[in-house]
């Protein structure tokens, strides 16, 4: 039976112990969801987050994972499995920046990135696949970015991973797509959390300069796209993006 909210639902979102992937795993729990909340390092962040949940009459526990590594993504999803019985959404939310100029970048930069922010989608959709291919029904959702789409001076590594999420997310769409399994994707513009703390001044101005709604934009804004993804009503819609920018990339 549809529903237009998540109920029942059991959501595992990767790096949820602050920003964006705190708030969308708010966002589901609010609507229903049994969410699993992983992170790598932070736990007492991650428990905010369930604390959070669970006052507001959620469901939630929290998971430790570094999810880049492929046997620690496939516990988190066994976690899930024998945790709640099933695992209906997944976000894949956990990423990092190295910024650098090309001619600065390391090779530990480069690598670091594709693999906490690129790898960790295949490790996670990876584990997730049969789980979800056995019930014939899945919602898995790749959190991106517009540098992947547009490109960012500084960002070679983190473009490549975020646009390789893409090209990642188009293929397994097609692959899930007769097990009733959607894959989609979300590519948010600026959103003021720790991963933007280190821009400089003068950088975060000239981004709102191109950013034609005026202001920069807020986590739940990130949550609300991912939600529509995540419902049983959007079925229908696979191998997407929306990007949630304020307007600064249209395509
Ligand atoms: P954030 O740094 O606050 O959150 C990232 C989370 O991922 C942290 O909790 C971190 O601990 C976790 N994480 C990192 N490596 C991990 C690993 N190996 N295993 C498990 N968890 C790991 O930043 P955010 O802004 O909330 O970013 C969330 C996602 O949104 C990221 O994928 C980021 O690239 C993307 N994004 C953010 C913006 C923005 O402007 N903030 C823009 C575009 C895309």
């Amino acid at each position: 039976d549809m529903n237009n909210n998540l109920k029942d639902r059991v959501s595992i979102v990767t790096g949820a112990s602050r920003g964006i992937g705190r708030s969308i795993a708010e966002a589901m729990a609010s609507l229903g969801a049994k969410v699993v909340v992983n992170f790598s390092k932070d736990e007492v962040g991650a428990q905010q987050t369930v604390d959070n949940i669970i006052s507001k009459g959620g469901l939630a526990t929290l998971f430790q994972a570094d999810v880049s590594v492929l046997s620690e993504a496939q516990e988190l999803i066994d976690y899930a499995l024998d945790k709640y019985d099933g695992i209906d959404i997944l976000v894949n939310n956990a990423g990092t920046t190295r910024d650098q100029l090309i001619v600065r970048m390391s090779e530990d930069d480069w690598d670091l990135v594709l693999k906490v922010n690129l790898k960790s989608t295949f490790n996670c959709c990876k584990a997730v696949m049969k789980p979800m291919m056995r019930k014939r029904y899945g919602r898995i959702i790749n959190i991106s970015s517009v540098s992947g789409i547009a490109g960012n001076a500084g960002q070679t590594n983190y473009s490549a991973s975020k646009s390789g999420m893409i090209g990642f997310s188009k293929s397994l769409a097609r692959e899930a797509a007769a097990r009733n399994i959607t894959v989609n994707v979300v590519a948010p513009g600026f959103i003021p959390t720790t991963l933007t703390n280190d821009l400089s001044e003068e950088m975060k101005q000239m981004t709102l300069a191109n950013i034609p709604i005026g202001r920069w934009g807020e986590p739940h804004e990130v949550a609300d796209a991912v939600i529509f993804f995540a419902r049983d009503v959007s079925g229908y819609v696979t191998g997407q993006v929306i990007n949630v920018d304020g307007g600064m990339v249209m395509f």
